[in-house]
């Protein structure tokens, strides 16, 4: 093995050069730490004109299996990178990006009341995911103190003598090469297939708390662009059915994806992989309606295993591992129907650095307990939310794939649903579930005021709801017909 003098070689190591490794550098380095990125991936896209067709054509990057998938980035993350990560949001806007907002079709509907001031904070950047990325690589290069290797994937990591608190210390990282590379702390950004929770292990301390969800989404996705034009944005981007769900997202250069989601479980509907399969099936569902019509620029791209995942490093108050944090997907991965994955793991990225603002990185103990409460305050309870939903939701479609209705008393689930179903009718529905969708707000606050609940559920008919659209049997038959 190739050893350094001694000395840290960082103060802090990143793995992982995803946007969330990436925006974690930034915000660290912005606090005059030297951080050091590490990327399995070594194709760099490097500088140069035409950003978003180079990256979208050219950029490798088998390190993130939904890298060619299509993602929005939502207001909440959208609204960090210009507040707190503003290089990124420059960078993104030199990318041409598409300026959309949530609630524009939504609000012109019949009975709805237009544009409101405050509107604003439903605006968005978005562009599809290489070219978001872009924007993370450009602004991370150019940032003082933050060095991205590429082509360095990380396969150990080296630990010092135990803390105070008996667990083990971990003081650096070891590369595919044998390298060995010491900092104060170690950032697991290694995204929802990280390598850390394996090395961990090797360890031998105690585990993490983890948790795993047994059942999964598939998502079908497929890519259009329109040389007249890209469709207007969506009244709602995510709609869904019985036994599948369609989202539409819009992104840069007139360009746009559909997807089709179903259960895992549900292996009928796995024939959507066949273009024309998937095509017949989008044909059904009426809000795609002029959303298939542009040139394809990709097949439908199949992706499973899209279930939720989350460690906790901090077990019953006592860290497992201290040096070492986990950040976005690799603390929590989450369903991306709700297109919440980047804003989370940018809320994340940015917290942990004002944590390591307030801590330093002497007292790694202090620093793994305080960025866990931050975490557990207001990422858990997002995390905790999208996976009651899947579980209702896959249940869901078991039961309708079984033939029976799915019964649950979980109030909750009800009135989820219930509120979903009117808020394309009543203007304050749209605007408190906006919020909710955007990360801007938790439910119990958006929907705080008083008598829009029962408002919403008197519009309803009550809280007992059935998807509209198609029935899954009418979109199987139509798939199967030739
Ligand atoms: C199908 C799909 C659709 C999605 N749609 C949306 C959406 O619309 N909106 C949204 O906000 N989110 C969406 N998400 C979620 C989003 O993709 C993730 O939240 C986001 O990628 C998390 O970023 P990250 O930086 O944490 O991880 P990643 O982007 O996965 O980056 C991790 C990086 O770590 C590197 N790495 C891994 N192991 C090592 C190692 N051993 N050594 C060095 N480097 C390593 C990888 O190569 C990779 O570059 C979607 C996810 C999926 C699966």
């Amino acid at each position: 093995m190739q050893r350094r003098p001694d000395g840290p070689d960082a103060d802090v190591i990143v793995i992982g050069a995803g946007p969330v490794g990436l925006a974690a550098a930034m915000s660290l380095a912005g606090q005059g730490l030297r951080v050091t990125v590490l990327e399995r991936d070594g194709h760099d896209l490097g500088p140069g004109p035409d950003v978003a067709e180079r990256a979208w054509g050219d950029w490798r990057r088998p390190g993130v299996s939904q890298f060619r998938q299509p993602h929005i980035l939502l207001p909440a993350g959208t609204a960090l990178l210009r507040g707190r990560l503003p290089e990124v949001a420059d960078a993104l806007e030199a990318a041409g990006p598409l300026r959309l907002n949530i609630a524009a079709a939504a609000r012109e509907l019949p009975g709805m009341d237009g544009p409101r001031p405050g509107d604003e904070r439903y605006d968005t950047l978005t562009a599809r995911r290489p070219v978001l990325d872009a924007a993370f690589a450009a602004a991370a290069a150019a940032a003082p103190g933050v060095g991205v290797r590429r082509g360095v994937e990380v396969t150990g990591l080296l630990t010092g003598p135990a803390g105070p608190e008996g667990r083990p210390r971990v003081t650096g990282v070891v590369t595919q090469d044998g390298e060995e590379l010491r900092a104060a702390l170690v950032v697991d950004a290694g995204g929802r297939n990280s390598p850390v929770p394996t090395l961990l292990a090797r360890l031998g301390g105690p585990p993490p708390a983890s948790e795993r969800a047994e059942a999964g989404f598939v998502y079908y996705a497929r890519t259009y662009r329109a040389a007249d034009g890209a469709p207007a944005g969506p009244v709602w981007p995510l709609v869904h059915h019985e036994g599948l769900s369609s989202i539409v997202i819009p992104a840069d250069h007139d360009t746009w994806s559909v997807v089709l989601v179903v259960s895992g479980r549900d292996h009928a509907l796995k024939a959507l992989r066949e273009p024309a399969a998937w095509e017949r099936a989008a044909r059904m569902l009426p809000e795609l309606d002029g959303r298939t019509g542009g040139e394809p620029i990709t097949a439908p791209q199949a992706m499973a295993g899209l279930h939720s995942r989350i460690q906790r490093t901090v077990v019953d108050g006592r860290p497992v591992v201290t040096g070492l944090v986990a950040v976005g997907d690799a603390w929590a991965a989450t369903d991306p129907q709700f297109g919440l994955g980047l804003s989370m793991g940018l809320t994340h990225a940015v917290a942990l650095g004002d944590t390591v603002a307030k801590t330093g990185l002497s007292d790694p103990l202090d620093l793994a307990l305080r960025f866990d409460e931050v975490t557990a305050r207001t990422l858990a309870p997002v995390y905790g939310r999208l996976r009651e939903w899947d579980r209702h939701r896959i249940a869901e479609i078991d039961a309708v794939v079984a033939g029976r209705p799915y019964e649950t008393d979980d109030e909750v689930w009800h009135l989820t649903n219930a509120l979903d179903g009117v808020k394309l009718r009543d203007p304050d529905v749209l605007r408190a579930m906006t919020e909710v969708a955007c990360m801007l707000d938790s439910p119990e606050n958006a929907f705080a005021a008083p008598g829009l609940v029962e408002r919403a559920l008197a519009l309803n008919g009550g809280p007992a709801w059935t998807w509209p659209g198609p029935a899954r049997a009418e979109v199987l038959a139509a798939i199967e017909a030739r």
